[in-house]
């Protein structure tokens, strides 16, 4: 069973200099006609091949709300045909401050958007400069006043510590500036230099420095007290939720369910198959054109494989992974099946299991990464 969708719209105003996903910037019309119609071609392919009542649907990106309102509403006017049914119970799309409108947020209520998802990444004039935001924060607060207007009574913020020369103080006021908007959601990750990007380059110069660990670390631990004492809940490593809204989509991805995803290089997981489509913007339209799904490289995960990715991709949230469910897709408990991992993570005080979960503990969590590679054998 299909549970989720993702839809990828590839195109920002302007690129962040920290940003290495798939998306090209100042796209001409033209061209972002042609990928939108290529795109709904590739979803009528996609629904008469999978039977699609997704309980979820994210477009994402790139910045899908950058698209001309007309080709905005082509595209979800192709999606509410196809995927919207009475089992759709998120549907949500990823918007940047900067290029809203209330017109645009008016046609993704009408069409059936119940959640919006706003990057808004600092507060603070010197932080998004750095970062390459084409917003200052005036903006970010027209945006959520602009769709509560709307009718969004779903939103989800995202935030980044550990950006150069950020202290724990500037973040703390950042963090409490921004749950003062009030969102129902709000996503907090850490600034990661990539290759390839300008602020690699800029690191190579030694124009800027790695953030250090463990003032990171103190960020990480200032952002759960704070966003505790507002009445947000963490739910996963990186994700903090109001009562009832913590993002079904995402957990998807944690519980390793089966999703589907189009557009430009986007990519798909049918237990064991993971594959990606096509990253060529020409091939990936010359392929839907032709009548065929725009499939690029393809895996077949190993028995092994989906059990280390069903135990780490579990672990990010804090109700863990549940024994029982882990039993029933693979017969055997986690103690069998990575006794040696086991025995190591509860040893160091990083796993616990409790009342039928297996869950990181706090010093756990805090480690992340570092806890998951136990599991990859
Ligand atoms: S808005 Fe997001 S996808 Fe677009 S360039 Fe910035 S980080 Fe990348």
């Amino acid at each position: 069973m299909i549970k989720a969708v993702y839809i990828h719209i590839p195109f920002c105003p302007q690129k962040c200099n920290y940003c290495d996903f798939l998306s090209f910037q100042q796209m001409k019309e033209e061209r972002m006609a042609a990928y939108v119609q290529a795109l709904c071609q590739e979803l009528r392919l996609g629904a008469a091949q999978y039977e699609l009542q997704p309980q979820t649907i994210f477009i994402g990106g790139g910045t899908p709300t950058c698209l001309p309102l007309e080709l905005l509403q082509q595209l979800l006017e192709q999606v509410q045909e196809l995927l919207v049914t009475p089992a759709l119970q998120e549907y949500t799309v990823e918007a940047n401050p900067g290029t809203l409108t209330a017109e645009k947020l008016n046609l993704l209520r009408e069409l059936g958007v119940n959640r919006l998802s706003l990057g808004v990444q600092s507060d603070t004039v010197e932080q998004l400069s750095l970062l390459g935001r084409i917003h200052d924060y005036q903006e970010v607060e027209q945006s959520v006043q602009m769709a509560r207007e709307a009718g969004f009574t779903n939103l989800n913020l995202d935030l980044m510590y550990g950006i150069t020369n950020q202290t724990l103080e500037q973040w703390q006021a950042t963090l409490q500036h921004v749950l003062a908007l009030e969102p129902e959601h709000i996503s907090l990750y850490q600034l990661n230099i990539e290759e390839g990007t300008p602020l690699y380059q800029r690191l190579q110069k030694g124009e800027i420095e790695l953030f250090d660990d463990e003032t990171a670390e103190e960020m990480y631990r200032a952002a759960q007290q704070i966003t505790k004492q507002y009445g947000y809940e963490q739910y996963e490593i990186s994700n903090y939720a109001r009562e009832g809204f913590a993002s079904e989509h995402n957990q998807v991805y944690w519980r390793t369910e089966n999703y589907l995803a189009f557009g430009l290089g986007a990519c798909s997981f049918i237990s064991p198959r993971r594959w990606n489509n096509l990253t060529h913007l020409h091939e990936y339209q010359q392929a839907v054109f032709n009548g065929q799904l725009p499939q690029g490289e393809e895996e077949s995960l190993t028995h092994k494989e989906r059990m280390s990715e069903t135990v780490f991709m579990a672990l990010r949230m804090n109700k863990g992974l549940k024994e029982a469910d882990f039993k029933e897709r693979f017969g055997l408990t986690l103690e069998q099946a990575f006794p040696e991992a086991c025995r190591k993570c509860q040893q160091e005080g990083w796993l616990e299991k409790e009342v039928g979960y297996w869950r990181l503990t706090e010093a756990g969590r805090v480690l992340g990464n570092l806890v998951f590679l136990e599991f990859i054998e």
